[in-house]
């Protein structure tokens, strides 16, 4: 495949569980529709929105009060219990569709996918003529919008997918890229996290074309082989290519290690990179909309041996929270620290789409920590999953500026591994 012709397309389904949900009840489209984790508890948050509720001001992982408060004299509000079974479904209806045009099909989440159609493509005429078929079939099939970025690489087409929606067709080319995309804040690059976001304008880089037109070299050595990587996707040089349907459709575990910059002697350490762990491989988790019933840990020590320990949870869950405390238990009771320890990896199994199990444990506390989870996930949706901090580094205005640990929070992302 010529890396030089690629036509990728990025397609976002606008709004979609309150999409799914005013679909199959047309009467609450006219009212501001959120839908709700966990409708029955006053501490349920939002996890999506129509365009009504978010002209309201209400945002994802609002609280229903907060939420309430935001319509109340402006428009009524519809509170939807969230059914993920059926966003599933339909997801996987979308996903039917989009392979009708090309094999390279890449699952981002319950609502987004890469498509690689350079097969079938040989212009950015025939890839937007393309976009628009599919955005077409999924209105006519099932009801719903999407925003499609066309573009030559992976980063520029999940970018373009943002740019206009809903139901908006947006190309990013060789040509266009720096009126397009340069002017834009530099957090709007996939994986551009808080953290890094705020370094970067501690340089003054705060467009992406600030980012593209800074000295790579400088770039390095604030950031390593980060730097080098943002650079590059500021310039659209991303090369990494689209899966094919079926590589990872059947997420059959979801992991992420850390390898750290300084040996782990204390709890405090491996506690603070468990955690970060568990944040990251939990919103995973979620973005699949599974709960996981089985956790890995895997340790590597100062001698560069590694061992593996695994247990089931005693319910099927997603909050970060849940798998923090169980890869803790794990970590003491193989006395992970009679070594220094170099590496850690967090891996969940064995999922199931429901949690019901759960509902005989205590369900308050879990859904308190749903709303942290979601909280903490909102943020990271809107700056990208690669810079993470524990909640009080993020949320934190005071610790979130400076993190002499930074470098312990930097988690290799799903696709890019640097
Ligand atoms: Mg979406």
């Amino acid at each position: 495949m010529s890396i030089l012709r690629r036509f990728i397309l990025h397609s976002d389904l606008n709004n979609f569980y309150a999409s799914v949900e005013c679909r199959l009840n047309p009467r609450l489209a006219k009212n501001a529709v959120i839908v709700v984790g966990d409708v029955e508890k006053r501490h349920g948050v939002v996890l999506a929105k129509n365009y009504i509720a978010k002209s309201c001001g209400v945002k994802t992982g609002d609280t229903v009060i907060e939420a309430e408060n935001k319509c109340r004299d402006i428009a009524i509000l519809s509170k939807v219990p969230a059914r993920l079974w059926l966003y599933q479904r339909v997801s996987k209806i979308v996903k039917s569709i989009y392979l009708k045009y090309t094999d390279n099909v890449e699952s981002f989440g319950i609502d987004e996918a890469w498509l690689d159609v350079s097969a079938n493509a040989k212009s950015y005429a025939e890839a937007m003529e393309l976009a628009e078929m599919i955005r077409q079939e999924v209105k006519e099939t099932l009801g719903l919008t999407v925003s499609i970025g066309v573009s030559y690489n992976k980063i520029f087409a999940k970018l373009g997918s943002d740019l206009k929606k809903p139901d908006a067709i947006t190309m990013i080319t060789r040509g266009n890229f720096r009126e397009r995309v340069w002017p834009l804040p530099a957090n709007a690059l996939l994986y551009v996290g808080h953290a890094t976001e705020k370094r970067l304008t501690k340089m003054n880089i705060k467009t992406i074309g600030d980012l593209a037109t800074t000295d790579v070299k400088t770039l390095q050595r604030v950031f390593g082989i980060m730097g080098t990587r943002l650079w590059e996707f500021a310039n659209g040089l991303d090369n990494s290519p689209v899966q094919r349907w079926g590589d990872k459709d059947e997420t059959k575990s979801i992991g992420n290690s850390v390898t750290c910059p300084k040996d782990l002697t204390n709890m405090d350490d491996v506690n603070t990179v468990i955690y970060t762990l568990a944040e990251c491989v939990a919103m995973r988790l979620k973005r699949e909309a599974m709960y996981c019933k089985e956790i890995q840990i895997t340790i590597k020590n100062n001698r560069l041996e590694s061992y593996e320990r695994q247990c089931k949870l005693p319910y099927p869950t997603d909050t970060s929270k849940d798998i923090a405390e169980s890869a803790i238990k794990l970590f003491v009771a193989s006395n992970g620290l009679a070594e220094p320890v170099r590496a850690l990896g967090i891996r969940l199994k064995d999922f199931s789409t429901d949690m019901q199990l759960s509902l005989l444990s205590d369900h308050t506390s879990i859904t308190k920590q749903e709303t942290l989870d979601k909280t903490i996930d909102k943020i990271r949706d809107k700056y990208g999953c690669y810079a993470i901090g524990r909640g009080n580094t993020l949320l934190d205005a005071e610790l979130g500026d400076i993190n002499p640990q930074a470098e312990l929070h930097i988690i290799h992302p799903q696709y890019y591994r640097f």
